[in-house]
């Protein structure tokens, strides 16, 4: 039997958890008070036991439900993962939603982790109050969302809004992705921390053995280095005209920018501002706004989502994991 509630659960009480590459970020709400939250290693030995983890969680707290987010994408049905690059362990094909029902006998609802961040800055953070907005998440990658009329887009397999993806520099650098010259291979954070590296090298200055993080290129920027500044200008104009081509599709002109290394975004600004400024006689000014929930966003929008709709409550006879 499966017992469907009959609407929204605005007070109800979740477990959100955002499954990155290093660290597992995880939230417990009751309606709009964060009861608890925290961050802890990913287990290294794959995707049950990274269930297994889950479920330890959810089984020390008083949770309706439990909502997931991941870097990567999900079966049709949004019960299962397909890709999921940055995580250890073979992702593909694996029943989540189901193994977590399992164990937990609670609800539970997968999402990629860009569309996480994206419901919770458009309910709770900066996207608050606004209704069309383009998403855009700077990691080590380049992750994005698209919210029209108020509600983030998924589409087949949890994928509308890949704007790390779109190709910025045709037959450049591989990406994780199998293609060439996606925008997060000149300007995610790991191509960022490359182009740096290479940099330092040529001038013979190198890096004393350390590895370099996009960090490193901010930092030097911000001091005064012309070449560091050299470099995040370009790459802003490549990331301002990616984003003037998505916001010409879409007839938006909001976006919100966060992630990890959104501070390289703030010293791409004015280059990313004169590539919108290009297009500006179609798209019209553009509001640039930065991310504000910080990096429980993904958690945070992974709990919204459990209480934003009706949930079906899993029953033993459902529970049969193949
Ligand atoms: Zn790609």
């Amino acid at each position: 039997m499966v017992v469907t509630r009959g609407g929204p659960r605005p007070e109800g009480s979740a477990l959100g958890v955002d499954i990155g590459g290093t660290n597992i970020k995880w939230v417990h709400r009751a309606g709009t008070a964060v009861l608890a939250r925290g961050t802890l290693p990913t287990p290294a030995a794959g995707p049950a036991q990274v269930a297994a983890t889950i479920a330890e969680m959810a089984d020390e707290r008083t949770v309706e439900a439990i909502g997931v987010a991941l870097p990567g994408h999900l079966t049709r049905d949004l019960r299962s993962t397909t890709t999921v690059p940055n995580i250890d362990g073979d992702w593909q094909g694996f029943p989540l939603a189901d193994t977590l029902e399992h164990a937990t006998a609670k609800p539970v609802l997968l999402m990629n982790d860009a569309r996480a961040f994206a419901s919770a800055e458009l309910a709770l953070g900066s996207a608050r109050g606004h209704t069309d907005v383009v998403f855009m998440t700077m990691g080590t990658g380049i992750g994005g969302a698209i919210a029209l009329d108020g509600r983030v887009l998924r589409g087949p397999g949890d994928r509308i809004g890949e704007i790390g993806h779109m190709t910025a520099d045709p037959g450049g650098e591989p990406c994780g992705c199998g293609a060439r010259g996606c925008l997060e291979t000149v300007a995610g954070g790991r191509a960022l921390a490359a182009v740096w590296s290479r940099s330092l090298a040529s001038r013979g200055t190198g890096s004393q053995g350390r590895s370099l993080t996009p960090e490193d290129l901010v930092r030097a920027a911000r001091s005064g280095d012309a070449t560091a500044r050299g470099i995040l200008g370009s790459v802003g104009m490549v990331v301002g005209t990616v984003l003037g081509s998505v916001l010409a599709q879409l007839g938006v002109s909001t976006v919100v920018v966060g992630g990890g290394v959104a501070p390289a975004f703030d010293m791409m600004r004015p280059a990313v501002e004169s590539a919108l400024r290009d297009r500006r006689s179609l798209i019209g000014p553009v509001t640039l706004l930065a991310a504000e929930l910080g990096p429980y966003a993904g958690a945070t929008g992974a709990a919204l989502h459990t209480t934003a709709q009706p949930l079906a409550v899993p029953s033993t006879s459902q529970l049969s994991v193949n």
